[in-house]
């Protein structure tokens, strides 16, 4: 059920290597985010994927066809870009028409899926218009429809949302995914957000530097980060700097933590980083039982609507300072407020050990 695979890909602009080496297998009608930084060369891998600039060496096999050296008209793909990049001297019908113009197809048959295309894109009733006439949202929504005209069996989209204000963007993420999954069209979709990435994609591939750092479904990017960089990328944590006792035991400041969760084989002594994320921590009654109890003061709280960000100066750490999340409940209950004088415990399955630097 491999839609796409990308073997050994590797790309150098005169002396730059942009990929190392990429290999990457796409499943048959799965939504895969390609995440990482700006620069990292998303677009460049996106790109060769659509045949628009040629990969220096590696292999590209679509439904086990090697299009590796064919030009992109040979290639079966659609493709949406950030900006709209739609023909503003045409109406939004003969938009999302020009690929089936291209392909000679009968005037009724175009109209028909012209109209079909711009229902399913919520547009029903703006063929006649002109981009210029629509918003930033309502043209990609267009750019999509042209992208899907021809039934592509491959949908590639470079931060289709990036240049919409938050509102339209978040409403997109959803209409996106919904019409991805309806259709079931193989999609790949670049982006550097990781919050899209993660309440869009089925799979993200997170990029860094032009080798690929991680490749899981969200879920794993998120609870099992592969690397340091995919910690740090996605989502908040919190890095304390620690020394290996042995057995899944660590001293941090005149903290004794034990890390129950996948920690490696590290050696009495070695240093390392450990990686906690806001939300691994018990307060309350939720402590009970828990090892890594340690008290601390809030320095400052930072609200984000339904749950709530407080900076903890802990004891037992000499003064370092760690985000912890709260709801909040918990922060009506705790009296969590700047001074607040806070008892928690540091969650011993949560915590991962990654080597120092
Ligand atoms: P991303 O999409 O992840 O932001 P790109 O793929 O656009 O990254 O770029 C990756 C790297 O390749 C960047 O350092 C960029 O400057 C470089 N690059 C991209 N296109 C070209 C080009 N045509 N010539 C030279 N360097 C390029
Ligand atoms: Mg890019």
């Amino acid at each position: 059920d491999t839609a796409l695979a990308i073997t050994g890909v590797h790309k150098r602009f005169d002396k730059v290597t942009v990929l190392k080496h990429i290999d990457l297998q796409v499943r048959q009608g799965e939504m895969l985010c390609l995440l990482g930084p700006s620069g990292c060369g998303k677009t460049t891998l996106l790109r060769i994927i659509a045949g628009l600039e040629a990969q220096t060496s590696g292999r590209i096999v679509q439904n086990e066809r090697d299009i590796s050296w064919l030009p992109p008209v040979k290639r079966d793909y659609g493709i949406v870009f950030q900006s709209y990049a739609l023909f503003p001297n045409l109406t939004i019908a003969e938009n999302v028409a020009y690929g089936l113009v291209n392909r000679k197809k009968p005037r009724a048959e175009i109209a028909a899926r012209v109209a079909e295309l711009l229902k399913l894109v919520g547009l029903p009733t703006s063929g006649e218009k002109y981009p210029a006439q629509l918003s930033g949202g309502q043209q990609q929504r267009v750019a999509l429809a042209r992208a899907l005209a021809t039934s592509p069996r491959l949908l590639l989209l470079d931060e289709p949302l990036s240049a919409l204000d938050a509102l339209e963007r978040i409403r997109l993420r959803g209409e996106i995914r919904r019409l991805q999954q309806k259709l079931g069209v193989t999609t790949i979709m670049v982006t550097h957000d990781q919050e899209e990435a993660l309440s869009m994609a089925d799979r993200i591939v997170v990029m860094n530097h032009g080798v690929i750092e991680q490749v899981g479904t969200p879920n794993d990017i998120y609870e099992r980060p592969a690397t340091p960089f995919v910690a740090d990328f996605v989502g908040k944590v919190n890095v304390l700097p620690a020394v290996a006792l042995g057995q899944g035991r660590f001293r941090a400041g005149r903290l004794e933590l034990h890390c129950s969760g996948e920690r490696g084989d590290y050696a009495p002594g070695q240093a390392v980083r450990l990686y906690l994320r806001p939300e691994d921590r018990a307060v309350g009654h939720e402590r009970e039982g828990q090892p890594n109890r340690v008290s601390g003061e809030v320095r400052k709280v930072e609200f984000l609507g339904s749950s709530c960000l407080a900076e903890m100066q802990i004891d037992e750490l000499d003064g370092q300072a760690l985000q912890l999340c709260f709801s909040l409940n918990q922060l009506h209950d705790l009296g969590i407020q700047a001074g607040a004088r806070i008892d928690l415990a540091l969650r011993s399955e949560r915590i991962r050990v990654f080597p120092a630097a």
